[in-house]
């Protein structure tokens, strides 16, 4: 008979592989559960590390949160190669976010004045200036801002790494879905599964679809921008992300819905922002149109700590649109909250009791 687990993870997304590995690293019997590792929001994800682009009005505590798991990336990322023997595509060329008309541009300013306010690092450049740092930009784009700490990683390759990690360090995967969590038995269960995590624990967790597109430079060469192109064309919030494979990530919607349909009008409107900021992409293969379910909460923050009532159980969920970026930090929280028992004051913002008796989402 199998030996009871110190730890049972529940969802081989990002979020439970990384917390899978170091835990296995720090010496604990650990399984993991999942029907199909890496099928969640992971798999669509673009894999922006965007600590400066995505600080929003009103979400201090989060915007923090971002800046540090950011700052733990670049060595996350040499570890897990090291560990893994797979390089998880972390590239470092910084993002331009930037407005195709005067609206967008204003709209555009109005974030990154704000993100200067709080001291963070973008800076506004001449439509010159930015046509020389990425002369594949149209003409048209009137005006962008630089955050070069803002990366990139690709999150296919992140769930690969860490899965080859955490089975090296000793986790076993269990290819089977939870139903509920007295389905598993170890001293401490966390619950990692993404949207999943709402019927597990009655946190108010809901899916938000994004569609995005993928397409690949033509000859299979690197594409001919270098850094992540975000901002605003004819009012169409929009991303670019380069890969040096050649992909082109392209997204994404928001909506408020739990399918995972690809619409028409979706794919529509990403191609023309994209093609509306960078010309060549009209040359491009598209080569993959995807819908993937971010977990969000009503606060746009994860849930990561101890589920109340529930003794043994720990959460890390809810990381929306954050949850590639965020993966360090939480890997690094919940691990240390294991094998010490002490919560790091990081944490406190981001616990399950501040949704206090809310009603469950579903
Ligand atoms: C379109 C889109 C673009 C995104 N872009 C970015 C980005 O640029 N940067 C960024 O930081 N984040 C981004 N995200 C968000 C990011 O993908 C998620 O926050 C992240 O994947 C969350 O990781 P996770 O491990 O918690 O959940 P998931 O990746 O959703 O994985 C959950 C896992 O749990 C499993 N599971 C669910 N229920 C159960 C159950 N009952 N039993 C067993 N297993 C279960 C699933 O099979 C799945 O493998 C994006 C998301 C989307 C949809």
């Amino acid at each position: 008979m199998l030996t009871r687990p110190d730890v049972a993870i529940v969802g081989a997304g990002p979020v439970g592989l990384a917390i899978a590995w170091r835990c296995a690293s720090r010496g604990l019997r650990v399984t993991v559960h999942d029907p199909a590792p890496g099928s969640g929001a992971s798999h669509v994800a673009a894999g922006m590390l965007s600590p400066v682009a995505e600080a929003y009005f009103g979400e201090h505590e989060l915007t923090g949160l971002l800046a540090e798991s950011a700052a733990r990336w670049p060595r996350f990322a040499a570890d897990l190669a090291e560990a893994a023997g797979v390089d998880v595509g972390y590239r470092a060329d910084g993002t331009l976010v930037v407005g195709l008309t005067a609206d967008d541009l204003a709209e555009a300013r109005r974030l990154w004045s704000y993100q200067q306010g709080l001291g963070l690092p973008i800076t506004p450049l001449r439509p010159s200036e930015l046509r020389d740092r990425e002369p594949a930009l149209a003409p048209r784009v009137r005006g962008g801002a630089v955050a070069p700490g803002d990366h990139q990683v690709d999150p296919r390759r992140l769930v690969a790494a860490l899965r080859v990690a955490a089975e090296r360090a000793g986790a076993v995967l269990r290819p089977a879905r939870v139903g509920a969590l007295s389905e598993v038995d170890a001293r401490v269960t966390v619950v990692a599964a993404g949207c999943g995590a709402a019927a597990l624990t009655g946190l108010p967790v809901r899916p938000v679809k994004g569609q995005v597109l993928r397409l690949r430079a033509p000859g299979r060469g690197a594409p001919d921008f270098r850094h992540v192109i975000r901002g605003y064309a004819d009012g169409e919030s929009i991303y670019l992300v380069p890969r040096d494979s050649g992909e082109v990530v392209v997204g994404a919607t928001v909506e408020e819905r739990a399918d995972t349909e690809v619409t028409a009008g979706a794919v529509l409107r990403l191609l023309r922002a994209a093609v509306d900021l960078v010309p060549e992409l009209a040359e491009y293969e598209l080569v993959e149109a995807t819908a993937g379910l971010r977990p969000g909460t009503p606060d746009n923050a994860p849930v990561i700590g101890p589920l109340p009532g529930r003794p043994g159980v720990l959460v890390a969920t809810g990381h929306h649109r954050h949850g590639i970026v965020l993966t360090p930090v939480t890997a690094d929280l919940v691990t240390e909250l294991i094998v010490t028992g002490e919560p790091d004051p990081l944490l406190a913002p981001f616990t399950p009791d501040r949704f206090g008796k809310e009603p469950r989402w579903n």
